[in-house]
């Protein structure tokens, strides 16, 4: 027995004591203990993002297949839930496509357990090498296809899991490299690229691919607006979230990404089909939205429309509630103001909506608590 060895694997809590001891001569990184599994298996199954980076950067094998039952570091991260500790393995270059000993990958496992975040963040992984392959010239080029100092800001909206185009145009606004016609084009022509060989190559994926499509969309549609638009991409966020003045349902948003959709350029793809099918029976307005049909296609989110989204930005987790009306929610003021130029127009209207919810619901426990059957004196609504 190693005894540096079993210390590594029982400090795995202890970042400190394991920097101390990955300095040692003696201590390999990649030590199994007696089911094959590697420190960084361990410190990623029990969710311990310091450690794992700690790992990383003392050369774990992210790929390392020595466990009984052919489980890798991006499995055990899977099945941990930590979505940040799933990115690293993946950024490490882990693979996806691994299976373990019942024929199940990675997205598989996390999916088996119900970690949905995890399974987004797998089936969204496009690795920073991979874009970087565009920032060198090929071939007969002098120029790359890419500049480089785009890759970095691009490879961010790549990595988003939220499809909402309000928060992609956010993301290409907030970088002033990306923000400008010329060089959303390359980047739009980057994405075509990418999206056909995500069609062409030998295990095609079909979903990459249209996700690079969207993506490549959006752009091109934030390069129109800053050529031809006095209001540049503020202009273009306030069309896409202006509300119709019935119901305040975002129409030109809907319709933009119907198109995205039917632009797909390989006609052939299972995807877009099933997309079509899901999309093209529901009236523009019904539910689902063509953001929900694709948003779950893409990153295999359910009922994301339930949760708490950001009716401006689709951010999860936002709790700011319209003081008005309550039936809308934020992930922050900025998304508030944002929205209020066409939100205040139904405001109102769902304020109405609320209350008188309320009242009902009221009147009915009462009625509950009370025992007392009052239906002669129910009064109808005729509307
Ligand atoms: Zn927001
Ligand atoms: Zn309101």
């Amino acid at each position: 027995a190693n005894p540096p060895r079993q210390r590594l694997a029982l400090l795995i809590r202890n970042v400190q004591e394991a920097s101390r001891l990955l300095g040692c001569k003696d201590v390999r990184v990649n030590c199994l203990d007696e089911y094959g599994m590697t420190p960084l298996m361990h410190a990623a199954y029990k969710g311990k993002a310091d450690m794992c980076k700690l790992l990383l950067q003392h050369g774990a094998d992210v790929n390392c297949n020595e466990h009984e039952h052919g489980y890798t570091a991006l499995m055990f991260a899977g099945l941990s839930g930590k979505t940040d500790i799933t990115w690293m393995m993946l950024d490490a270059g882990a693979e996806t496509d691994v299976v373990n000993s019942v024929g199940r990958t990675a997205a598989q496992m996390a999916a088996f357990v119900g970690q949905h975040d995890c399974v987004t963040v797998i089936n969204n992984f496009f690795s920073r090498a991979r874009l970087d392959y565009y920032t060198k010239p090929q071939g007969l080029e002098k120029e790359p296809k890419l500049p480089p100092k785009l890759a970095g800001p691009l490879h961010k909206v790549i990595m988003s899991t939220n499809l909402n185009p309000v928060k992609m145009v956010m993301l290409v606004k907030e970088n002033p490299l990306l923000a400008e016609a010329e060089a959303l084009e390359k980047c739009r022509r980057v994405m075509e690229l990418i999206c056909e060989k995500c069609i062409k190559q030998q295990d095609m994926n079909e979903v990459l691919a249209m996700k690079m499509h969207y993506i490549s969309c959006v752009l091109g549609k934030c390069a129109s607006f800053l050529k031809d638009r006095e209001d540049k991409l503020d202009g273009l966020i306030k069309s896409m979230l202006k509300g119709r003045d019935s119901d305040g349902f975002p129409v030109y948003q809907e319709k933009f990404i119907r198109e995205c959709i039917r632009k797909f350029p390989f006609c052939d793809a299972t995807l877009l089909q099933q997309l079509v099918r899901s999309i093209a029976p529901v009236e523009i307005g019904n539910d689902p939205t063509a953001l929900s049909v694709m948003t779950q296609a893409i990153t295999g989110q359910v009922g994301f429309m339930d949760a708490e989204f950001c009716t401006s930005c689709g951010e999860k987790g936002a709790e700011k509630r319209c003081s008005i009306c309550k039936m809308v929610i934020y992930c922050g003021q900025a998304c508030q103001k944002m929205h209020w130029f066409t939100h205040k127009k139904v405001c109102k209207i769902l304020q109405e909506q609320r209350e008188k919810q309320e009242a009902e619901s009221a009147k009915l426990r009462m009625q509950q608590s009370t025992g007392t059957s009052s239906i002669s004196e129910t009064k109808y609504d005729t509307e």
